[in-house]
C-alpha cells in the first residue's frame, strides 16, 4: 500500500468516524429529514402557471359536467385551502370545484385550479381520505408538474415559433391561441410521470401531516381504489409509482409519529357526503355533453365506418372513416371517433405530429435515430410504454418510413397497441400513432392501414 493511499484511507476513516458521531449524537433528538423536492425545469413563471391554468380551466369547465353546487364547492374550498396553506413553494390562489361525475378521480391545473369528481366525495370513508386526494393534487400544483411537463414537451417537439413565444415572455394567451387549450390539457398538463406521482404523494403526505390530518389516510384510500369495485380513473391519470403505499408510509416515518388528535373525520364531511349522495345521479357518459375532452370512462366507440372522408391540410392530405372527427391544433392532427379519448389521452384513433429531434450539434439526424429519440420521449411521458416489434421500413406518401409496434396503458383501462409510423420531413420527424386497445386492434387494423395508404404530401 502506498503512502498516499494510506493517508487517504486515514482521512476516510476520520470522516466516517465523524459522521457516525453526528448520527449517534443526533438520532435521539431528530427524525430523519422529510423528503425535499426540487422543482423540475420550467420555462414558465409561476404567474404564467396561474394564467395558463385559468384559461385551460375555462375550457375545461365548458366541457365538463360541473356540479355547480355552492354548498359542495364551499366545503371543498374550506378543506382545500386549509391544506393548501401548508403547500411548499409558490403561494398559488387555490380554488376547488366539484364535477358531476360518479367516477372516482380528481385533477389539478397549473396555478391551483382543482377539480374533484363527486364520486371521490361519495367513495371516501372519511374526511382524511378526501383530504388525501386533495393534498395529492395540491402537491402537483405546488411542484408545478403541469408546466414542467409542458416545458419538456415544448422543448422536445414544439414548433420553434412557440418556444420563441414562451421564452420571449409573451402572454400565455398567445401560447394557448397557438397550441390550443384542449391540446395542452389533453396531452401535456395532465400527463404525469410516475416520478411526479411519487412526489405528489410525498408532498401530499407532508401537507396532511402539517395540517394535522391523519397522513395514513391517503395510502388507505389508494388501497381502497386498488381493491376495485367502484369505477375509478384515478390511476389512469395518476399512474401508480412502484410501491406507492410503502413510499407514503416511509415518508410518514420520517415525519414522526402521527399525532393522537390527528383528524380523520368531521361532521362537516359527513353532512356533505350525505348531501352529495342525495343529489340526482350523475349523467352517464353517453349523456354527458363532453366527449373527447371529458373526464371519465371511455366507452367503446362504433367500429370505423367503411365510408371515408377527405382531409386536406396545408402540406398533407388523407382520408379517414366518416364516423371519426378531426381535432386539429398547431401541434398536429388527431382523427378519432367521438368519445375515443379523455383528458388523459387517446384510446381509439390516430394522432400525428412533428417531433424535432435533438441533433446534438450535428446538421441533422437520420430517421432511425430520430425515431429512437421520439420513442424514448414517448416512454417518458407514457409510463408502461414498450416496444414490442420493429417492423422495419415501409413507404408513406412516397417517402421511406419506419414502422414500430408498441404497447402501453390505455386511457380506457387495460393495455393498448400503438402502431407508430415515422418519416422525415423538412420540419422534423413526422410521427403517426394509430391507437386502439390491444383486444380491439384487429378491428381497427384495416382502417388504420387505409388511412396510412391515403396519405399524400404536397412537397
Ligand atoms: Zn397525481
Amino acid at each position: 500500500m502506498s503512502r498516499d493511499s494510506r493517508s487517504a484511507n486515514t482521512f476516510a476513516l476520520i470522516t466516517i468516524a465523524w459522521i457516525l458521531t453526528l448520527v449517534f449524537v443526533m438520532t435521539p433528538f431528530t427524525y430523519a429529514q422529510r423528503t425535499q423536492f426540487k422543482e423540475g425545469r420550467n420555462i414558465f413563471t409561476p404567474q404564467q402557471d396561474v394564467e395558463l391554468g385559468q384559461q385551460v380551466a375555462q375550457d375545461a369547465e365548458a366541457k365538463l359536467a360541473m356540479l355547480n353546487d355552492q354548498r359542495v364547492d364551499d366545503y371543498l374550498n374550506r378543506l382545500g385551502r386549509k391544506l393548501a396553506a401548508f403547500a411548499p413553494g409558490e403561494k398559488f390562489p387555490y380554488q376547488f370545484k366539484a364535477v358531476n361525475d360518479a367516477n372516482i378521480n380528481a385533477f389539478a391545473l397549473p396555478g391551483g385550479f382543482l377539480y374533484i369528481n363527486r364520486g371521490t366525495i361519495e367513495a371516501a370513508d372519511n374526511e382524511a381520505q378526501l383530504a388525501g386526494v386533495l393534498a395529492h393534487e395540491i402537491g402537483h400544483v405546488a411542484l408545478r408538474h403541469g408546466t414542467s411537463q409542458a416545458t419538456k414537451a415544448q422543448l422536445a417537439q414544439a414548433p420553434l415559433a412557440i418556444l420563441g413565444t414562451l421564452l420571449g415572455g409573451r402572454s400565455t394567451g398567445s401560447i394557448l391561441a397557438r397550441v390550443g387549450a384542449e391540446f395542452l390539457a389533453d396531452s401535456v398538463l395532465l400527463k404525469y410521470s410516475r416520478d411526479a406521482e411519487r412526489q405528489a404523494d410525498l408532498v401530499g403526505t407532508q401537507i396532511l401531516y402539517d395540517a394535522n390530518y391523519d397522513p395514513r389516510a391517503m395510502a388507505t384510500f389508494f388501497d381502497k381504489l386498488e381493491g376495485g369495485g367502484r369505477g375509478t380513473d384515478f390511476f389512469s391519470s395518476h399512474p401508480n409509482p412502484d410501491n406507492r403505499q410503502q413510499g407514503i408510509n416511509a415518508e410518514i416515518g420520517k415525519l414522526g409519529s402521527v399525532s393522537r388528535d390527528a383528524i380523520s373525520d368531521s361532521r362537516d364531511f359527513r353532512r356533505i357526503q350525505q348531501y352529495v349522495r342525495s343529489l340526482p345521479a350523475a349523467p352517464k357518459a353517453g349523456e354527458s355533453q363532453s366527449q373527447t375532452s371529458s373526464s371519465g370512462k371511455i366507452y367503446r366507440p362504433a367500429r370505423p365506418s367503411s365510408r371515408y372522408v377527405y382531409y386536406d391540410g396545408e402540406n398533407i392530405s388523407l382520408s379517414y372513416p366518416d364516423n371519426w372527427k378531426e381535432y386539429e391544433t398547431d401541434q398536429g392532427l388527431t382523427l378519432a371517433p367521438e368519445g375515443g379519448g379523455n383528458e388523459t389521452g387517446l384510446a381509439y384513433g390516430v394522432t400525428m405530429s412533428i417531433f424535432v429531434p435533438n441533433t446534438g450539434g450535428r446538421s441533422s439526424v437520420g430517421l432511425r435515430e430520430a425515431t429512437d429519440q421520439l420513442i424514448q420521449d414517448l416512454q417518458r411521458s407514457n409510463s408502461g410504454m414498450q416496444v414490442t416489434r420493429d417492423q422495419g421500413t415501409t413507404r408513406v406518401g412516397g417517402k421511406t418510413a419506419l414502422s414500430t409496434i408498441l404497447t402501453g396503458n390505455s386511457p380506457a383501462g387495460g393495455r393498448e397497441r400503438d402502431w407508430l409510423v415515422t418519416l422525415m420531413l423538412p420540419e422534423g420527424l413526422m410521427y403517426i400513432v394509430f391507437v386502439a386497445p390491444e383486444q380491439e386492434f384487429p378491428d381497427y387494423q384495416r382502417a388504420f392501414q387505409q388511412v396510412l395508404n391515403s396519405i399524400k404530401f404536397y412537397n
